[in-house]
């Protein structure tokens, strides 16, 4: 066996096993006692479903885990890349029309694992426990729409990416770079105008004592906010949220229709408060430099190994040259790395949410910003005692006890 593919088993091996510890520590500590700020936020047979809520997904998550490591292993340890890479030559002359057809049949392959697991998730673990709302039409549509996009604009990127290799050498990742820069800029500006519209319909908000209060609040805060929009939601599922999406002018506050539904007008208030944190705090543009720089560090990264025949050779290629298995074993080669990287973007993540929760704390939205946070998990079956090391790794937002108890701590510093 190459040695680099042993060395791409080991990391496979390293990556299950971190996830099965944290799965499995999480699963210890679900019983755990409700914390004390959140006591009666579920009554005896709501907390009953929530823990077999738990239970189910947990399962369903360790099943999925296993089917696509044992899939990952038969892929690389069998040769068949390398096989599918030297069949591709046979098919076309062109570089370029190879690597795209390689991956698009790589693509192929990976939604056909992933769709049963959603599609239980959707039809038989959200349906049970009353969340889901889609349809199976819009289901297979969605499921369509999405393949189609990641063909397209994925198909788009690779090839940028490539051509710039092919006349640029070593170098190309500084161009690429720039290139992947531009594209998450654009969608960040664009991403409501041209994404969202493919899943959801959005509309203005419209006119009424809930716009009023919305823009009054605004206005203490110091904002004139034209862009409130509501989003359908309830289209897909019960569960509700609200965002904060673009910057410039293309700012926009996007409102679940179900959050409308389930919040009253002072906690839609207050957790559009929070929404207004982020923007103060420019989190939309924090978190585009950070992917920036990853992507910067990964392009550089594999712009040292991009030349080397080994990675080509580490997954059963025949030829010296094959940009698509340089890509694949690179990709797998340099996984471990988000070991490292994930919970460093959470924590920057949970800090920007602390940040946001404290913004509306000092405007006066704190008391009801934590009734609509406990309503809202409440609803959702959310786990309230997660383990500190899954927090740690997984979680983008602080749990909601310390979340309710860091807006306490605010309340009281402004007091004293
Ligand atoms: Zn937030």
């Amino acid at each position: 066996m190459h040695p680099l593919l042993i060395l791409i088993i080991a990391f496979m091996l390293l990556e299950f096993a971190v996830s099965s510890v944290l799965s499995w520590l999480n699963g210890k500590w679900m019983t755990h006692p409700i914390p004390k700020v959140l006591e009666g936020i579920y009554d005896e047979e709501k907390y009953q479903k929530q823990q077999a809520y738990m239970r189910a997904n947990k399962r369903v998550g360790w099943i999925e885990r296993c089917v696509s490591l044992i899939i990952t292993l038969a892929l690389v340890i069998s040769g068949v890349l390398g096989w599918l890479d030297t069949l591709t030559t046979q098919w076309s002359h062109s570089q370029l029309l190879q690597l795209l057809i390689f991956f698009g049949i790589f693509m192929v392959v990976s939604t056909i694992v992933s769709i049963p697991f959603s599609y239980y998730d959707t039809f038989v673990i959200e349906e049970k426990f009353g969340f889901n709302k889609t349809t199976h039409k819009t289901f297979w549509l969605d499921a369509l729409k999405s393949f189609l996009l990641t063909l397209v604009l994925g198909g788009i990127l690779l090839s940028i990416i490539f051509i710039l290799y092919s006349y640029l050498g070593k170098s190309f990742w500084i161009w690429a770079t720039l290139v992947c820069a531009a594209f998450i800029i654009f969608f960040s500006l664009f991403y409501s105008n041209l994404i969202v519209p493919l899943f959801n319909k959005q509309k203005p908000l419209e006119e009424g004592e809930l716009r009023t209060a919305i823009e009054n609040a605004a206005q203490e805060m110091g904002f004139s906010i034209k862009n409130i929009y509501v989003i359908n939601g309830s289209k897909h599922s019960t569960k509700a949220n609200a965002y904060f999406t673009g910057f410039g002018t293309k700012k926009r506050v996007v409102l679940y229709d179900t959050l409308i539904e389930q919040l009253t007008t002072e906690e839609i208030v207050a957790v559009l408060a929070h929404e207004l944190g982020h923007n103060k705090h420019r989190d939309t543009i924090k978190t585009m430099i950070m992917s920036i720089v990853m992507v910067a560090v990964n392009l550089f990264v594999f712009s040292l190994l991009a030349d080397n025949p080994e990675l080509s050779h580490a997954l059963g290629g025949t030829r010296d040259n094959s940009f698509a298995l340089t890509l694949i074993a690179f990709s797998l080669l340099f996984s471990p790395i988000d070991l490292v990287i994930e919970p460093i973007i959470n924590n920057v993540s949970r800090r920007c949410e602390y940040a946001a929760d404290a913004f509306a704390a000092k405007y006066g939205h704190g008391e009801h910003l934590i009734s609509g946070l406990k309503k809202l998990s409440a609803n959702t079956l959310s786990n309230l005692t997660p383990h500190p090391a899954v927090v740690w790794m997984d979680y983008s937002h602080p749990p909601l006890a310390q979340r309710i108890e860091a807006i306490y701590a605010s309340h009281k510093e402004r007091e004293s």
